[in-house]
């Protein structure tokens, strides 16, 4: 459509055309492109009305600028890199990311990479049996999640998102909750503190002061405290296996074959480094 001139001609009575501005260029606009995913979780580990109890996130696809934050030396060395690329790509700025349930966050992770660096994935498996190393290539839209697990089979409740358990040894009813990724950035910390004055690794521990919620339906932390310093490995072994049942995970099975000692298994997959700095 052509603008008629007549239109900018100065007529009687009227005041003069305001002289041409130089047009402002009009913003080119690169729309992101988003996808949602589906949280392990269901949502289900979140409070209602929090932005994840629907049981998915949006998140933009991985850009240039996200690679900048891959490659901060910074934030690798402060072990945060993972975080800040994530916070990054989740739409709803409402959500922090230290409050995803880990497994969500896994979800998470295995979608942006796929936006970023597509689905294959390379990684070194170690062989279990005869430890040879070998490189594979894995799809990782054959990433599936598992399903929360029918819980009054295994004798466990749930209320409110913590989950209430017998141990076999002590016969003591636990209630344990899911692991966040405050939770996890918190073990992380503590090891760190730890190395640096020396002190013992007590990582199995403290990652049951972080999980573990009520004993015996109290829930004061002197007491969940001393359970858990006096608490018998076989529980302690068993807890951690129901934990692993309960909890709902991402899966990345591949079927290992060794053609070295033709060893045959299935086995979990690693995120490694390659992840998101594939070479
Ligand atoms: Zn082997």
């Amino acid at each position: 459509m052509t603008r008629n001139n007549a239109d900018r001609l100065p007529q009687a009575g009227n005041p003069p055309p305001t002289p041409p501005q130089f047009q402002k260029k009009a913003q080119l606009d690169f729309p992101s492109q988003t996808e949602f995913v589906d949280l392990p979780s269901k949502g289900l580990f979140y409070s209602p009305g929090h932005p994840l109890s629907e049981g998915a996130i949006e998140i933009r696809f991985m850009t240039a600028k996200d690679e900048d934050i891959l490659s901060s030396q910074a934030l690798i060395k402060r072990g945060i890199v993972i975080d800040r690329l994530l916070q990054n790509i989740i739409i709803d700025q409402r959500i922090q990311v230290h409050d995803l349930y880990v497994g969500d966050r896994d979800a998470i992770m295995v979608k942006a990479r796929i936006t970023g660096y597509g689905a294959d994935y390379d990684v070194q498996l170690s062989c279990p049996n005869c430890d040879t190393q070998h490189k594979i290539t894995f799809d990782l839209e054959k990433a599936t999640h598992e399903e929360l697990p029918d819980l009054s089979a295994l004798d466990v409740e749930e209320k409110d998102g913590v989950f209430y358990l017998e141990l076999p040894r002590s016969q003591v009813t636990l209630g344990v909750r899911p692991m966040f990724l405050g939770d996890e950035n918190w073990l992380a910390e503590s090891a760190k503190m730890n190395k640096k004055r020396g002190r013992e690794e007590a990582l199995l521990t403290n990652q049951f002061r972080r999980i573990i919620v009520s004993v015996q339906g109290s829930t004061d932390p002197n007491t969940i405290g001393s359970f858990i310093e006096s608490m018998p490995a076989w529980d302690a072994k068993h807890l951690r296996a129901l934990y692993k049942t309960i909890m709902p995970s991402v899966e990345m099975k591949h079927w290992f074959s060794c053609n070295d000692c033709s060893y045959e298994e299935e086995v979990e997959v690693p995120i490694t480094v390659g992840f998101f700095w594939p070479k």
